[in-house]
């Protein structure tokens, strides 16, 4: 397959993506979007499980006679945003849109679906995983933790974003890490309430937390070493009601995000240090409920070299970034590559108006990437899964 030989299935890709668009679902409420995804996929004769990590939807397609199986990754939640476009296909839903183009990315792996079903030039399984939740609410570790990878065994797997400000038509793949692990953070202190003209009587949390705060911001200046990077904001401080009252309770809220897990358990450990010892220096208690939502996200340099190969055959070298800047959000699709070793590729979003990126409430994925990202898909696995190689691997 190669750029919009399909014009039909172009078509198709942009039909799905609009009506997924108007039809936005928050993480495991995926009902409508799993449904037409399933739909499609036994129309085409795959063999699909639904009900996978709750709204997940797992399809399987089998050629030849090998059993080397490729994992294609791709995400169906919407976000809790109000939609400020105005085109015919924003969102029917308040509140709820597509503000970060998993529409598009389930379009693009059904379109590459509907292709390998009708061509099958593989030998091999692919594995098509359309994950629900990826936004903060643990839809690949539902996956997982459903038996993703011993009901379907895969010995590479790979995902795709978009990726606003890289033009359409154009990819970037990074080798090792690529986006960071985050983290959401809470320390809850206790001291003891007082009137606030007798503080004499208190033990004061909102002097403890603000100590707490403080000192929090030595751990990456202070404890990462300064070739690693690292962020920690503290995002929240909630404590008080009243002028003349000194609160029982204060809350620190925020997050952290490191590019390894090392820095990552380093600047927890460093946080519940310095809560226990501010705690103890002012007679408060701390507690610190630290919550590792996302692994940092790191390619497997050899199925990095294989995106690569791919991109590069089908947009040409000068069209693929193989170095661009670390990301610092996070994606939980790093917990897929924890387990099977592939890569996360970024594909080109272009502009949009005003520059628009992913979570605003302007953004709108755009249509003219969906033939690349198909036939990036389709050109791996029939690559990767060439009839009459594969089965000597
Ligand atoms: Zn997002
Ligand atoms: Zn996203």
């Amino acid at each position: 397959m190669s750029i919009d030989d399909d014009p039909t299935l172009n078509a198709q890709m942009t039909a799905w993506r609009r009506d997924i668009h108007a039809h936005p679902e928050l993480g495991f409420q995926e009902q409508r979007t799993a449904g037409l995804v399933a739909e499609q996929l036994e129309r085409w004769g795959l063999d699909v499980h639904r009900g996978v990590g709750r709204t997940g939807v797992v399809g399987v397609l089998h050629a030849g006679t090998s059993d080397h199986t490729i994992g294609l990754r791709a995400d169906m939640d919407a976000l809790p945003i109000a939609e400020a476009n105005t085109f015919g296909h924003r969102s029917r839903v308040a509140g709820v849109m597509h503000a970060c183009g998993h529409d598009g990315h389930t379009a693009m792996l059904l379109g590459a679906a509907r292709r390998l079903a009708a061509t099958r030039r593989f030998d091999g399984r692919v594995v098509f995983i359309f994950q629900p939740a990826e936004e903060g609410l643990g839809g690949a570790q539902a996956m997982i933790e459903d038996g993703l990878f011993e009901r379907f065994p895969c010995r590479s797997i790979f995902g795709m974003h978009n990726r606003p400000s890289l033009p359409v038509g154009h990819f970037a793949v990074r080798s090792g890490p690529m986006m960071a692990g985050g983290a959401f953070f809470d320390i809850d202190i206790t001291g003891r309430g007082a009137h606030g003209a007798r503080p004499e009587t208190s033990v004061d949390p909102v002097m403890a937390a603000v100590h707490i705060a403080t000192l929090l911001q030595t751990v990456v200046s202070r404890n990462v070493r300064p070739v690693e990077t690292a962020v920690l904001s503290i995002t929240q401080i909630h404590a008080g009601d009243a002028y003349n009252v000194i609160p029982q309770t204060a809350r620190l809220s925020g997050t952290v995000r490191a590019f390894s897990t090392d820095v990552m358990d380093l600047v927890r450990t460093r946080m519940q240090q310095i809560a226990d010892g501010v705690a103890a220096a002012t007679g408060a208690t701390a507690t610190l409920d630290f919550r590792a939502n996302f692994a940092p996200t790191i390619n497997d340099p050899a199925q990095a070299e294989v995106a690569a190969a791919v991109c590069t055959e089908l947009v040409g070298a000068d069209r693929v970034d193989r170095d661009p800047p670390l990301i610092m959000a996070s994606e939980d699709f790093s917990f897929m590559l924890n387990r099977v070793p592939g890569c996360y590729v970024n594909i080109g979003n272009g502009e949009g108006e005003g520059g628009c990126e992913v979570h605003n409430p302007g953004y709108d994925f755009n249509d003219r990437a969906l033939p690349y990202g198909a036939a990036f898909f389709v050109r791996l696995i029939e690559r990767q899964l060439a009839a009459g190689r594969a089965a000597h691997h």
